[in-house]
């Protein structure tokens, strides 16, 4: 799960990281207003979506007095914010984070994340922060330094001591760094984040170190023991048919660009169907996994999920009854039929356990569907019909 800026810099403070100080806004009178709060200029106006590259797509603006605080508010409240990592679509724009600008001297970057590879966390850490990070890390990546961590040991003085020194710091600025670090530590590992991140992490002018930006995403198989986090989810940012098929525990991901709609049981399975469609000159729209277990219920709203997808030209089911019986699918899917109105081919691939009372209930039921002798040829066929 992801969360905003704003929300991150909230549990930075709980932590004790130092983050610049500021508070969210959702109009524009509320950006004055908090504006006004801080007292002194130059104030910082943030668009907030869960997406990065936001000072380089035009979204985060320094203004020089209370005029140009609502000019900007104004003009990034509401605007279809496009970067790197939104896609063409872009973001619209519905918080504000409004803060004290501060005085830079150097923008370093940081993060922390668990490694699957050695099991371990690590720190990645480069002094050539800032908005060109992905260059660095592509152009020139010994320029970012890693420091790896056994969770089982914990962070020790020396970690911080040999991230501090590659960064090049010395004096006063070693030890507010490393304090930061263990307290990132802790928070990434007590929340069982996936990643943390800032980028930049400054120094100012003045000699202190702050968390400029703050980027948390968190494991979600681990939220069940973080309520609080949940309170920060924010569904705006969410996809509209992955937050309905997140209702009914459906793991749904919608892909951008294709046409055929899936329905299959089994991750692996969705996947290899994803191929198959691919090679047969197609393109998914999305995957669905109803998963093992699954009942009439979740196929049926899978079913209708899929099918509001406007962009879903035709749809292959394709699934292995084993302990979700092929009789208890066709039922789903008949219901779903009925309920919702089929308005676009669908072909079923079935096999497995009942799969002859599943056949007959599809026959019986007068609806209009395709049915394929096996996985290739459903592929073959729902191809054909995308292509008309
Ligand atoms: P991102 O582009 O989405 O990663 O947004 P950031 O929060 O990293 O902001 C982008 C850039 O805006 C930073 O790299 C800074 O150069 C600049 N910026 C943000 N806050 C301040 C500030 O308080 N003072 C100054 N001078 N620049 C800032
Ligand atoms: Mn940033």
């Amino acid at each position: 799960m992801k969360i905003h800026e704003y929300q991150a810099k909230e549990l930075f403070q709980k932590f004790g990281v130092p983050v610049p100080q500021g508070k969210v806004a959702f109009s524009v009178e509320e950006a004055e207003k908090i504006g006004a709060e801080l007292g002194r200029f130059p104030v910082v106006v943030k668009a907030q979506i869960h997406a990065g590259g936001r000072g380089k797509g035009g979204g985060v603006k320094l203004a020089k007095n209370a005029d140009e605080v609502k000019k900007w508010a104004s003009s990034i409240l509401g605007m279809t914010l496009v970067t790197h990592q939104t896609g063409p679509e872009g973001r619209v724009v519905k918080k504000l984070l409004v803060e004290e600008g501060l005085p830079i001297e150097k923008e370093l970057y940081l993060s922390v994340l668990p490694d699957r590879g050695t099991a371990k966390i690590v720190f990645m850490a480069s002094e050539a922060g800032g908005m060109d990070i992905e260059e660095v890390a592509a152009k020139t990546p010994e320029k970012i330094i890693k420091v790896y961590i056994d969770p089982l040991v914990g962070i020790k003085g020396y970690h911080a001591s040999e991230l501090a020194f590659g960064l090049n710091l010395a004096g006063d600025l070693v030890k507010q760094f490393s304090a930061m670090v263990s307290k990132l530590y802790k928070l990434c590992v007590d929340y069982d984040c996936s990643l943390l991140e800032i980028n930049p992490l400054i120094l100012t002018k003045d000699g202190s170190v702050i968390a400029l930006d703050a980027k948390i995403n968190f494991d979600d198989n681990a939220l069940y023991r973080h309520k609080d986090i949940l309170e920060y989810r924010d569904l705006d940012e969410e996809d509209p048919f992955e937050v309905e098929a997140s209702k009914y525990e459906l793991n749904y991901i919608k892909m951008p660009g294709g046409n055929i709609g899936n329905m299959v049981n089994g991750a692996g399975l969705a996947m290899a169907t994803m191929d198959l469609i691919q090679q047969a000159g197609a393109t998914p729209a999305n995957f669905l996994d109803v998963g093992g277990g699954a009942s009439a219920e979740q196929v049926e709203n899978g079913f209708r999920i899929i099918l509001a997808d406007p962009s879903v030209k035709g749809v292959l089911i394709n699934i292995f009854g084993g302990i979700l019986r092929c009789d208890r699918l066709a039922n789903g899917v008949v219901e779903a039929a009925k309920k919702v109105g089929i308005n676009v081919p669908v072909v079923i691939r079935m096999e497995g356990t009942n799969v002859e009372e599943g056949r007959r209930i599809l026959d019986e039921s007068g609806l209009n569907l395709i049915t394929a002798k096996d996985v290739s040829d459903a592929a073959q066929k729902i191809a054909a019909i995308a292509k008309g």
